[in-house]
């Protein structure tokens, strides 16, 4: 039994640790569970830091993409271990996992945050973060996510190394900013576009850091708190607009000449910002949506068509792109300092919650199991 061979000796791990089970929206509880053992071809890893997502807090919250609606069935399960933005230390692995991931006892890895199935045609397609079953850590019983203090990581996982000499939060900032890059890679920016980036929380400013690596004429930052546009401009943003104060379509269409912006990127999550969207973008613009809503969205179609023939782009997880975030952050490309603003023990779950919920005082929060 190679996988034994390589494990460390059993008294150096707990028997027992804490996790943090979702029972349902609105009842997460802290709880004792077995510290769990990895099957063939699985590693165990010690939960370093796991990152709580808005997607984190609707699902908390109860928002249908999660729990269903009338026209749709519930996505999400109960009974689960929560957390899909993963850094931990591989504490046993073996060679059939080994030899996939390239890893090692002790190393510091990401783990991406969906499980492919890597049998359907998606997968089969390489497209694997479109994959049809769709086992995303943290939201069902087969992929119990971050929020504990071991993990198992099953076979299909896709696990990439990451430097140890990086803070955990800002390792666990991997997960949204792959999704941020998938997103820029969905506009495929060309050097003179104008780019527009609305929300500057986690995913926007990691939108904006991948838009910078891509050298465009501007990108325009917005945002309703002057904290954010101030890392937003850290971040690279070359234009900031406080849409509080200021009409951002104004200052767009003033900034190009009358046309509007060629790329929009929709990372508020609020109805009122693909309405803006459509708005500032010039004709043949390209929409690109990463949020997830908590209410339904109403605007006038003949924007997108007779209007200004749009190309409307939605983007989902960060297909391929693990690799270019991990080089952002080991490059210090983002003011990730200032942008990973709390990191609470695992009892603080719900004040965790709250803070990404109320975005008032946080950026990014994380737990350090
Ligand atoms: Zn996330
Ligand atoms: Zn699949």
């Amino acid at each position: 039994m190679t996988q034994t061979a390589h494990r460390r000796p059993s008294n150096e791990r707990p028997d027992v640790m804490q996790a943090v089970i979702c029972h349902g929206p609105g009842d997460y509880r802290v709880e004792r569970l077995p510290v769990p053992v990895p099957g063939p071809g699985e590693a165990l890893l010690r939960v370093e830091a796991v990152g709580i997502c808005a997607s984190d807090v609707k699902c908390y919250q109860g928002a249908a993409k999660f729990w269903g609606d009338e026209s749709r069935p519930a996505w999400a399960e109960t009974e689960v271990v929560p957390g899909h933005e993963i850094t931990g230390r591989v504490v046993a692995i073996d060679d059939a996992a080994a030899i996939r991931w390239g890893g090692r006892e002790g190393q510091r890895v990401v783990v991406e945050q969906i499980v492919p199935c890597w049998a359907c045609r998606y997968c089969a397609n390489g497209d694997y973060h479109m994959c049809q079953v769709h086992n995303i850590y943290g939201f069902k019983r087969a992929t119990p996510g971050g929020m504990q203090e071991y993990m198992t990581v099953p076979a299909g996982s896709l696990v990439h190394p990451i430097s140890a000499d990086i803070p955990p939060a800002h390792a666990a900032f991997a997960e949204p900013l792959s999704c941020s890059l998938h997103a820029v890679e969905r506009a495929a920016l060309t050097f003179s576009d104008v780019v527009v980036v609305a929300g500057c929380g986690p995913i926007g400013l990691g939108m904006i850091a991948g838009a910078v690596a891509k050298s465009p004429a501007e990108i325009v930052a917005l945002d309703l708190d002057s904290r954010k546009l101030e890392l937003a401009a850290r971040t690279g943003a070359t234009v900031t607009v406080d849409v509080g104060r200021e009409d951002a379509v104004a200052r767009v269409l003033d900034l190009t000449g009358g046309y509007g912006a060629d790329v929009y990127f929709e990372a508020t999550g609020h109805p009122s910002a693909v309405v803006q969207g459509l708005n500032l973008l010039r004709k043949l613009g390209r929409f690109v949506e990463y949020s997830v809503f908590k209410d339904e969205v109403s605007v006038d179609w003949s924007i997108i068509s007779d209007d200004k023939e749009l190309d409307v782009r939605g983007a989902h997880l960060g297909q391929n792109c693990w690799p270019a975030a991990i080089r952002l952050i080991e490059q210090g490309r983002l003011p990730l300092d200032d942008i990973c603003t709390h990191q609470l023990p695992l009892a603080d779950v719900a004040r965790g919650l709250d803070l990404v919920a109320s975005g008032q005082e946080s950026v990014k929060v994380s737990l350090l199991p």
